[in-house]
């Protein structure tokens, strides 16, 4: 989509760290990092939020977490912990409207979230 930064990333138009891709998705370091490992696992395709998932989408979602939990492993922080986090609109923070997964991990997390 245009104007969209992480469809610019996804096609390679916006430099960032990116550590994974394929067809379907793509992998790459945070700009502004909140832990050790702050990872974005986002679809290639632009879907807006979670709230514009269709059916058809079921697939492509489960593989963002399949990507996330291996990038979790590669990056060791399987055993300690890590956490998932994937905002909606404005009161959960969401200042990027592409899909992602923020992939935390290598600290010390609290609950509840802020
Ligand atoms: P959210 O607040 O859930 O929409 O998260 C958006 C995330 O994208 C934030 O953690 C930002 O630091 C991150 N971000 C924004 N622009 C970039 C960029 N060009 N490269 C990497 N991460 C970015």
């Amino acid at each position: 989509m245009k104007d969209c930064i992480f469809c610019k990333i996804a096609e390679g138009k916006l430099p960032a760290r990116v550590i994974y891709e394929d067809d379907l998705a793509v992998a790459f370091e945070d700009i502004a990092p909140q832990a050790p490992v702050h990872t974005l696992v986002i679809p290639r395709r632009h879907i807006s939020t979670l709230l514009d998932m269709e059916d058809g989408d079921k697939e492509l979602v489960g593989h963002l977490f399949r990507v996330a939990k291996d990038l979790a492993r590669e990056k060791g922080i399987d055993e300690g912990g890590f956490r998932l986090v994937l905002n909606t609109n404005a009161d959960a923070g969401q200042t990027v409207f592409h899909l992602h997964l923020h992939l935390l991990g290598g600290r010390r997390m609290s609950w509840p979230p802020g």
